[in-house]
């Protein structure tokens, strides 16, 4: 606690913030200077010396209220933000607020390095101050995060108009750069009463739009908050989860169409909490690779898969390999061909008994740190596979560009054959892709024996699906085995 003020003693209430403080104890000084005697020069001296007190004072009140920008993109700061959201809802104004997030710009800095960044940010909140009417406020919450405060009823026009502004390129260091913003809405009061509470809702609301990859904005709904509560419960639950063991992988046989051999096993994990009970990988998965769970599970797998793959091999079977399905979070990370390594070598293995697959998405965007992950796992001799293959991208260029040695073909277009015909096309279309690429080709979910003779027909020698089997825990894998025909 400061000291009380002189002049307390009078009543006046002691103000809170630091620069009222101030302000309150120079006027106090003011006032006894004026009631001391003191000779002529000595008085001039103090009355100087508490104005150049008050004008430091102004300054300090007029950077604070004016003042406060970002330097990098020249709007109004965090500060200025939350002051301008506070006013309009003291004074009782329906406010719009959208929460603007970009999402390459990590990817500028990393390929282009930071000044490329920072021109790219400043040219971006450009764009954005060019759309926003005087009477409204756009500013940088941080990082690449923007906030538009507006009236209410305005809100979703703006959405628009940001979403309009950034249809074009930046054109930085001679290339082209699209900048695609995420946007979360929320309106005050109705959301949130004070400035805090409206942009986490403006926050939230901008998640789940991220989150859904396709929506142009997104409003909040109480109802947000509660599924990233959800989340979070989930999100510790599968911490957990590796601590206490929780996961286990099964082995799916993939199968010789012709001569009925066993030819490869695809593991798959399954996770059984006691709260939650059986949970298949699509309820998790994806949550998981978005969160730093993934690393250590992904980890996990690997480990796992090898040291499976170790037991048969010890316990007389001979499966030229085991496929392991990798996020693309894994590749993106530098640790993939590391835990790969690691796992391999842990259970003695050489590289081509270990495939990963991997799904199309991350070798379509092409980003700058797969290069590398390629090359080194492609030294280890893992076996690269492209996953769900067709499913939604069409840039095959990417086969010819990275060391990839097979296709599989989703389950998707196997459902259709041999009745629907465009099923038969694409099936026909990436047999002839692989064939004439040299890839092999796995063709994944045949469930009844109309497919596996069409298949067949077609060229197509390697398979798996419920018409073999589904997945398997390890011992089952090897009793299954035993059961086919053998090399
Ligand atoms: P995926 O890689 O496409 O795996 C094939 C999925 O199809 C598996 O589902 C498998 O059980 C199922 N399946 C196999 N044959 C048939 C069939 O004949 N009919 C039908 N209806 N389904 C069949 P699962 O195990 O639920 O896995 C779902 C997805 O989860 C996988 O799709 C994969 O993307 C992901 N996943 C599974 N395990 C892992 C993992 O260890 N790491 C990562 N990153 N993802 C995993
Ligand atoms: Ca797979
Ligand atoms: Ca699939």
């Amino acid at each position: 606690m400061s000291a009380a003020p002189p002049g307390s003693d009078r009543g006046a209430e002691h103000p809170a913030d630091a620069l009222e403080r101030l302000s309150f104890a120079l006027q106090e000084l003011r006032a006894t200077a004026a009631r001391l005697e003191v000779p002529s020069g000595g008085a001039g001296a103090l009355t100087q010396a508490i104005d150049a007190l008050a004008d430091a004072l102004d300054a300090a009140y007029a950077e604070r209220t004016h003042n406060r920008h970002d330097p990098l993109t020249g709007l109004p700061d965090r500060g200025a933000l939350h002051e301008a959201l506070r006013e309009r809802l003291a004074a009782g104004a329906e406010v719009g607020l959208l929460y603007i997030d970009f999402d390459r710009f990590r990817r500028v800095n990393d390929a282009l390095g930071h000044d490329a960044g920072d021109r790219l940010m400043a040219a971006a909140a450009q764009r954005l101050q060019g759309i926003v009417d005087a009477g409204d406020l756009i500013g940088r919450h941080g990082g690449d995060e923007f906030l538009l405060v507006c009236e209410g009823v305005r809100a979703l026009a703006y959405a628009n108009a940001v979403h309009a502004a950034f249809g074009e390129p930046f054109h930085i260091g001679g290339e082209a750069h699209w900048v695609t913003p995420s946007i979360g809405i929320a309106l005050g009061p109705a959301h949130g009463h004070d400035p805090a509470a409206l942009i986490r809702c403006a926050d939230l609301a901008m998640y789940e739009c991220k989150r859904s990859g396709r929506l142009d904005w997104c409003m909040y709904e109480p109802a947000l908050g509660q599924r990233h509560r959800a989340r979070l419960r989930l999100d510790s639950q599968l911490r957990q989860a590796m601590r206490k063991g929780e996961f286990r992988l099964v082995y799916q046989p993939q199968v010789d169409l012709a001569s009925n051999q066993l030819v490869g096993a695809e593991a798959l994990i399954r996770w059984h909490n006691p709260a939650l009970g059986e949970m298949r990988p699509d309820r998790f998965i994806t949550h998981v690779e978005r969160s730093d769970v993934m690393a250590g599970l992904g980890r996990w797998v690997l480990a796992e898969a090898c040291r499976q793959m170790r037991a048969w091999r010890d316990a007389g079977l001979a499966l030229p390999r085991v496929a392991v399905n990798v996020s693309s979070r894994q590749l993106l990370g530098d640790d993939l061909a590391r835990d790969t390594h690691a796992a391999l070598r842990d259970a003695d293995l050489p590289g081509e008994a270990l495939e990963l697959e991997l799904t199309e998405r991350v070798l379509v965007e092409d980003l700058p740190d797969t290069t590398e992950a390629f090359a080194a796992l492609r030294a280890l001799g893992v076996v690269l596979t492209i996953d769900d293959f067709g499913e939604g991208y069409s840039a095959l260029e990417y086969l010819r560009r990275l060391p990839i040695h097979g296709l599989k073909l989703s389950k998707l277009f196997v459902d259709g054959v041999p009745e629907t015909p465009s099923d038969v096309a694409v099936c026909r279309a990436v047999h002839g892709i692989a064939h004439h690429l040299g890839l092999e080709l796995v063709v994944e979910g045949v469930e009844r024996e109309q497919q596996r003779a069409f298949l067949l027909d077609i060229g197509v020698r390697r398979a798996q699906g419920f018409l073999f089997s589904p997945g398997l825990s390890g011992d089952d894998f090897l009793a299954y085995a035993r059961t086919l025909p053998s090399p």
